[in-house]
């Protein structure tokens, strides 16, 4: 059995309304192994997004195969597919998407309001990211960066195998994006938990431990950071790998 935390095989997805159809994914495969912590990069309409939901159960693909923790998803029943995004996968988007009226302790218990065990949970998680005295504050009275780490606790609420962030770091300023960058990177060291970081800023990008480069919904390039731990560095390495994508075009 594979028990790979999820494996992407020639993904294949193209949006259709009407007479017009975008393809956002041309035969994407990625395979991840247990506690990587992984930034996918891409320019803007590269497709990192659609291929995070899809790993996510959110976004049906047309062809190839998404399998995670072993379990083909496209064998999935409705029943077992809500259940499989509510417990397996964390998700963490750009705008945060928390609830403006409640606390953020309450935003963190959203998701298991019914389970009282798993509720208890908020509080540890509130210590774990350094918000243990904002707990009982809304949204509105959090900065920017306070509000994405309620928002990445409320995605490990359930206690997910693979926490999927889309453009995290998009909304905060710079020395707010690099605390979430540390944030990430312990919450990636700390535990088998595999991460996915989409982004299209090396200075994230360099926190991962491995980088993917999506260029018009295919897989151009896939490296460890190892050799590139400066953002400038990886700057570099990513547009060359853009670049050598358009030579072969050309
Ligand atoms: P990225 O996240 O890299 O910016 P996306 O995955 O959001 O890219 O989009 C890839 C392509 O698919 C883009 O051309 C986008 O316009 C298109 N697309 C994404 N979602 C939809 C949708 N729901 N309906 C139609 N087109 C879409
Ligand atoms: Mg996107």
């Amino acid at each position: 059995m594979n028990e790979l935390p999820f494996d992407v095989v020639d993904v294949k997805k193209t949006f259709r309304s009407g007479d017009r159809s975008v393809t956002a994914l041309r035969g994407v495969s990625l395979s991840v192994q247990e506690g990587e912590f992984l930034a996918i990069m891409g320019a803007s309409g590269s497709g990192k997004s659609t291929l995070l939901h899809a790993i996510a159960g959110l976004t049906e693909i047309d062809e190839g195969t998404i399998c995670v923790e072993g379990q083909k998803l496209t064998g999935l029943s409705d029943a077992q597919l809500t259940r499989f995004r509510r417990e397996r996968v964390g998700l963490v988007f750009q705008a945060f998407n928390l609830i403006p009226t409640l606390t953020a302790r309450d935003n963190i218990r959203l998701p298991v309001l019914s389970d009282p065990m798993r509720s208890a949970n908020a509080d540890r998680l509130l210590r774990e990211l350094g918000l243990a005295d904002r707990g009982g504050h809304r949204p509105d009275e959090l900065s920017g960066g306070e509000q994405q780490r309620v928002a990445i606790a409320r995605a490990l609420i359930c206690d997910p195998a693979i926490v999927l962030l889309d453009e995290p770091t998009g909304s905060l300023d710079s020395v707010a994006g690099r605390e979430l960058c540390v944030l990430l990177r312990r919450l990636s060291d700390q535990s088998r938990r595999t991460v996915v970081v989409v982004t299209h800023e090396p200075a994230v990008a360099c926190w991962a431990g491995r980088v993917v480069v999506l260029k018009d919904g295919q897989v151009v390039d896939s490296f460890p950071t190892d050799a590139y731990q400066n953002a400038e560095t990886l700057a570099q390495r990513y547009q060359a790998a853009l670049e050598a994508q358009a030579d072969c075009q050309a």
